[in-house]
């Protein structure tokens, strides 16, 4: 069975690259019909952000791709924090210790740093501590056994570091990359078991995997220079026959394609870079929300689906049903996506415009009660038939329409100076005349057509004066039709604000 899973790390709100990531597993377990598998890596204590576990969890829900199993809804594999794991882990360690795979480091943070100038000084490039450094240092492959012993007798800190072969070729199968060839001389003895008894990230990291039937590892492009030392450490622990397939995903780009796409760029560029409003409550950190700013979740994951993936087609407009049918992680691109603003405005635009009258509705009702207006269901209908080809969010709607339920008080002075004059008067009079004493259908095309009518009498052109029309009924010089907007108000309701205005 196919089991894949999401291992954020609780540090901060999710960025938009993490939840595609979330996204493309979900995709790739309903696909496969397995399962998508949610595990919290929270061992590094120093960069624990609280609400962030709660954030994770609702942009899930917000988009509809809930994992199987998780901290919330616990499968077979429970705990799924690793901070709830922690016990399990040193054993694992030590059973490296013990193949030789593995050993005990006591050097101090000084003498880690003395060994990095001393490299530095030397002209080394990627000081690390390896094969070669390690002779030099304070561990359990240079000290004698009797001093190790005693050194973890008396409580002395160490960290457990694994051993990296001299010179191994260490290869793996990437499902996007292919064939990734590393020598193992450029990898460095990382630490597995830091001082305080956390494992590191990845440790627990494929000792989870492996206890949690992990098949697919599907994760960010960032995390490729690690996956020879994961490969390793599957060989190390002989777990090689169930070692996941890996794909590791390309980066989000900046807009411009210059680098990784960034927090700082969201607030720089004016747009969101999460999927939800953020606000750290102890720092005071805050950012903007795709959700808040209007986005439907369905537009939204559309979009995101499309930032690395391709169905190989022109189709753009794709259900989370729609998506799972044809995703392949084949299809997943090798080079990174830049994120385009534009682009999710026009799937936000593409799925308001496919909602129903009645669906959008809601938000009109819920923008004018903000305001104190209420409205009901047939007029926020109403709103919407006059506005959903003209927005790109919800909110748009309101903001675009409120004069048709509350008639203006004030006239757009500059329109008015430009557009307000003898003819425009004559036939606003006359109109409203012609109204007022109007008792048959009006519709849109009636209002036009009576409006044509009475400017025809007076043997004016009434292209000059449409402006003025909509400023006396509308109060500004813009908006969505006016003969709709007639339609809506009704003869009587047109006809007073006229007078209104000519008073
Ligand atoms: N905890 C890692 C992260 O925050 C998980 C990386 C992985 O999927 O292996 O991205």
């Amino acid at each position: 069975e196919v089991r894949v899973r999401f291992a954020p790390s609780p540090t901060g709100p999710l960025h938009i690259g993490g939840v595609r990531t979330a996204l493309y597993n979900y995709l790739f377990a309903r696909k496969m019909g397995g399962k998508f598998l949610l595990r919290i890596e929270d061992t590094d204590q120093t960069r624990f952000v609280p609400g962030a576990e709660d954030y994770i969890k609702e942009s899930l829900e917000w988009l509809g791709i809930s994992p199987d199993e998780s901290p919330w809804n616990p499968g077979d594999c429970a705990p799924y924090r690793q901070s709830e794991r922690k016990p399990s882990y040193m054993q694992y360690a030590l059973d490296l210790v013990e193949a030789g795979h593995a050993y005990y480091a006591f050097d101090t943070s000084e003498e880690l740093e003395a060994m990095r100038e001393r490299l530095t000084a030397a002209r080394v490039v990627q000081p690390q501590y390896n094969s070669i450094t390690r002779t030099q240092m304070k561990n359990s492959l240079t000290l004698p056994e009797e001093e190790v012993k005693a050194r973890l007798a008396s409580g002395e800190p160490y960290v457990i570091r694994v051993k990296i072969p001299r010179k191994e070729e260490v290869r793996l199968n990437d499902m996007i990359r292919g064939w990734v060839m590393v020598q193992s001389a450029t990898l460095d003895d990382k630490v597995l078991m830091k001082s305080d008894g956390m494992p590191t990230y990845h440790l627990a990291n494929i000792v989870d995997d492996h206890l949690m039937n992990i098949t697919h590892v599907i994760r960010g492009e960032e995390w490729l220079p690690s996956a020879p030392l994961h490969v390793l450490l599957y060989k190390f622990f002989g777990w090689e026959d169930t070692m996941p397939e890996f794909a590791h995903l390309p980066l989000l780009l900046k807009p411009d394609g210059n680098g990784k796409l960034s927090k700082r760029d969201g607030d720089k560029l004016g747009f969101p870079v999460f999927p939800l409003n953020w606000e750290n409550k102890v720092d005071g950190d805050t950012a903007a929300g795709f959700r808040e700013q209007g986005y439907l979740s369905d537009a939204f994951l559309n979009f995101l689906a499309f930032l690395g993936w391709n169905p190989g087609d022109e189709r753009e407009i794709f259900s989370l049903e729609e998506l799972i049918e044809a995703f392949s992680v084949e299809r997943i691109g090798k080079s990174g996506t830049k994120f385009d603003i534009a682009k999710a405005k026009w799937f936000n635009e593409q799925y308001l415009r496919a909602k129903s009258n009645a669906e959008l509705a809601p938000y009109v009702i819920a923008d004018a009660a903000k305001e104190g207006v209420t409205i009901i269901q047939d007029t926020a209908e109403a709103l919407v038939a006059l506005m959903k080809e003209r927005v790109t969010f919800p909110a748009e709607i309101w903001q675009g329409s409120r004069f048709v339920v509350e008639a203006p008080t004030e006239f757009d002075q500059d329109i008015a100076g430009k557009r307000w004059n003898a003819d425009a008067v004559t036939i606003l009079t006359a109109y409203a005349e012609t109204l007022e004493g109007y008792t048959g259908d009006f519709d849109a095309e009636k209002a036009k057509a009576l409006l044509g009518e009475t400017a025809e009498a007076k043997e004016l052109k009434l292209g000059k004066s449409m402006q003025a029309v909509r400023l006396a009924v509308t109060g500004v010089g813009a908006g969505p039709d006016l003969m709709e907007i007639f339609a809506i108000l009704g003869t009587e309701e047109v006809a007073k604000r006229i007078r209104f205005a000519l008073a």
